[in-house]
């Protein structure tokens, strides 16, 4: 039988929520931090894990008894690209769906913006989202036909309260790709490529003081890490109201970082201001 990694596990009713388990036992395995990734990974073959080491993709694979038919490629950095190699040559009708603007290796079926790939019973729509890299691209999966909310496999464009580093791309091509992940809807579910939620709630909480939905989240992410939980996924909805790089309309953020809008500034042009200031002030948080 041939099925589609991980997406068939799940059987994709109600929600997503029976991977989430799965993402917890791999790291209860003592797999270590970054692995809890697998909760992404597990999703859609998208790409943290398996570009590691192909070792646990392949033993979840053999596990599961089915064969692996696509991988959904982000974006061609070695953390979420690095397994295509080997993951191919073990499976050799395996195809690698991505950009054919970034360098992604075994690239077979090059996508282009809002083309739609049907895998077995699962319909994914690909989204260019260039800032990160100039290829980058996240996976939108139809939870229509499953009764559940569209997902958003979003590689390193969004992280829960956070944002990839804009390595290609200037702040307002950043800026347009984050304004495509909002377009999705509130309700959403969110997978981003990295378990980034602790370190960038934190950051999220040193900008804005007073926004209770972002205090919750953040006690709730440590609770949840505490217990080597995942804290995939949220909701484009919930992530709109703590998320600083989803908020560079919000006055209160803007009056938080001290910029405002020059008279007769175009206010996307004000917008990609704001969230440059945030990126800048966040990799100096790294920094520290
Ligand atoms: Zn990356």
């Amino acid at each position: 039988m041939s099925l589609y990694l991980g997406l068939e596990r799940s059987k994709f009713a109600p929600n997503l929520q029976p991977l989430v388990p799965k993402a917890r036992l791999e790291h209860d395995r003592g797999v270590g931090k970054d692995r809890v990734q697998g909760g992404n990974w597990y999703l859609g073959s998208l790409s943290p894990l398996i570009s590691l080491s192909i070792f646990l993709p392949q033993a979840a694979i053999e596990e599961e008894g089915v064969m692996l038919e696509a991988i959904f490629c982000t974006h061609k950095h070695w953390d979420h690209s690095g397994g295509n190699e080997a993951l191919c040559q073990k499976h050799s009708s395996c195809r690698v769906y991505g950009s054919a603007l970034d360098a992604i290796p075994r690239l077979t079926n090059p996508l282009t913006d809002r083309e739609k790939v049907t895998v077995g019973c699962l319909t994914f729509e690909a989204l260019a989202t260039p800032g990160h890299t100039v290829g980058h691209m996240v996976y939108v999966l139809d939870g229509g036909p499953f009764g559940s909310p569209p997902c958003l496999f979003s590689g390193d464009l969004l992280f829960l309260a956070g944002c990839g580093r804009p390595f290609e791309g200037s702040p307002e091509t950043m800026l347009a790709s984050l304004d495509v992940a909002v377009s999705l809807g509130e309700d959403t579910l969110l997978w981003p490529g990295h378990e980034y939620a602790l370190e960038c709630l934190t950051f999220a909480s040193l900008l804005e003081l007073d926004n209770s939905a972002l205090e919750q989240k953040l006690q709730w992410a440590v609770q949840q890490r505490q217990e080597k939980r995942s804290t995939c996924p949220s909701t484009l909805g919930e992530e709109q109201a703590y998320n600083p790089f989803l908020r560079t309309h919000r006055p209160e953020l803007q009056e938080a970082l001290g910029l405002w809008q020059a008279g007769g500034e175009d206010p996307d042009a004000f917008r990609a201001r704001v969230l440059k200031e945030v990126r800048r002030r966040k990799d100096l948080y790294q920094a520290t």
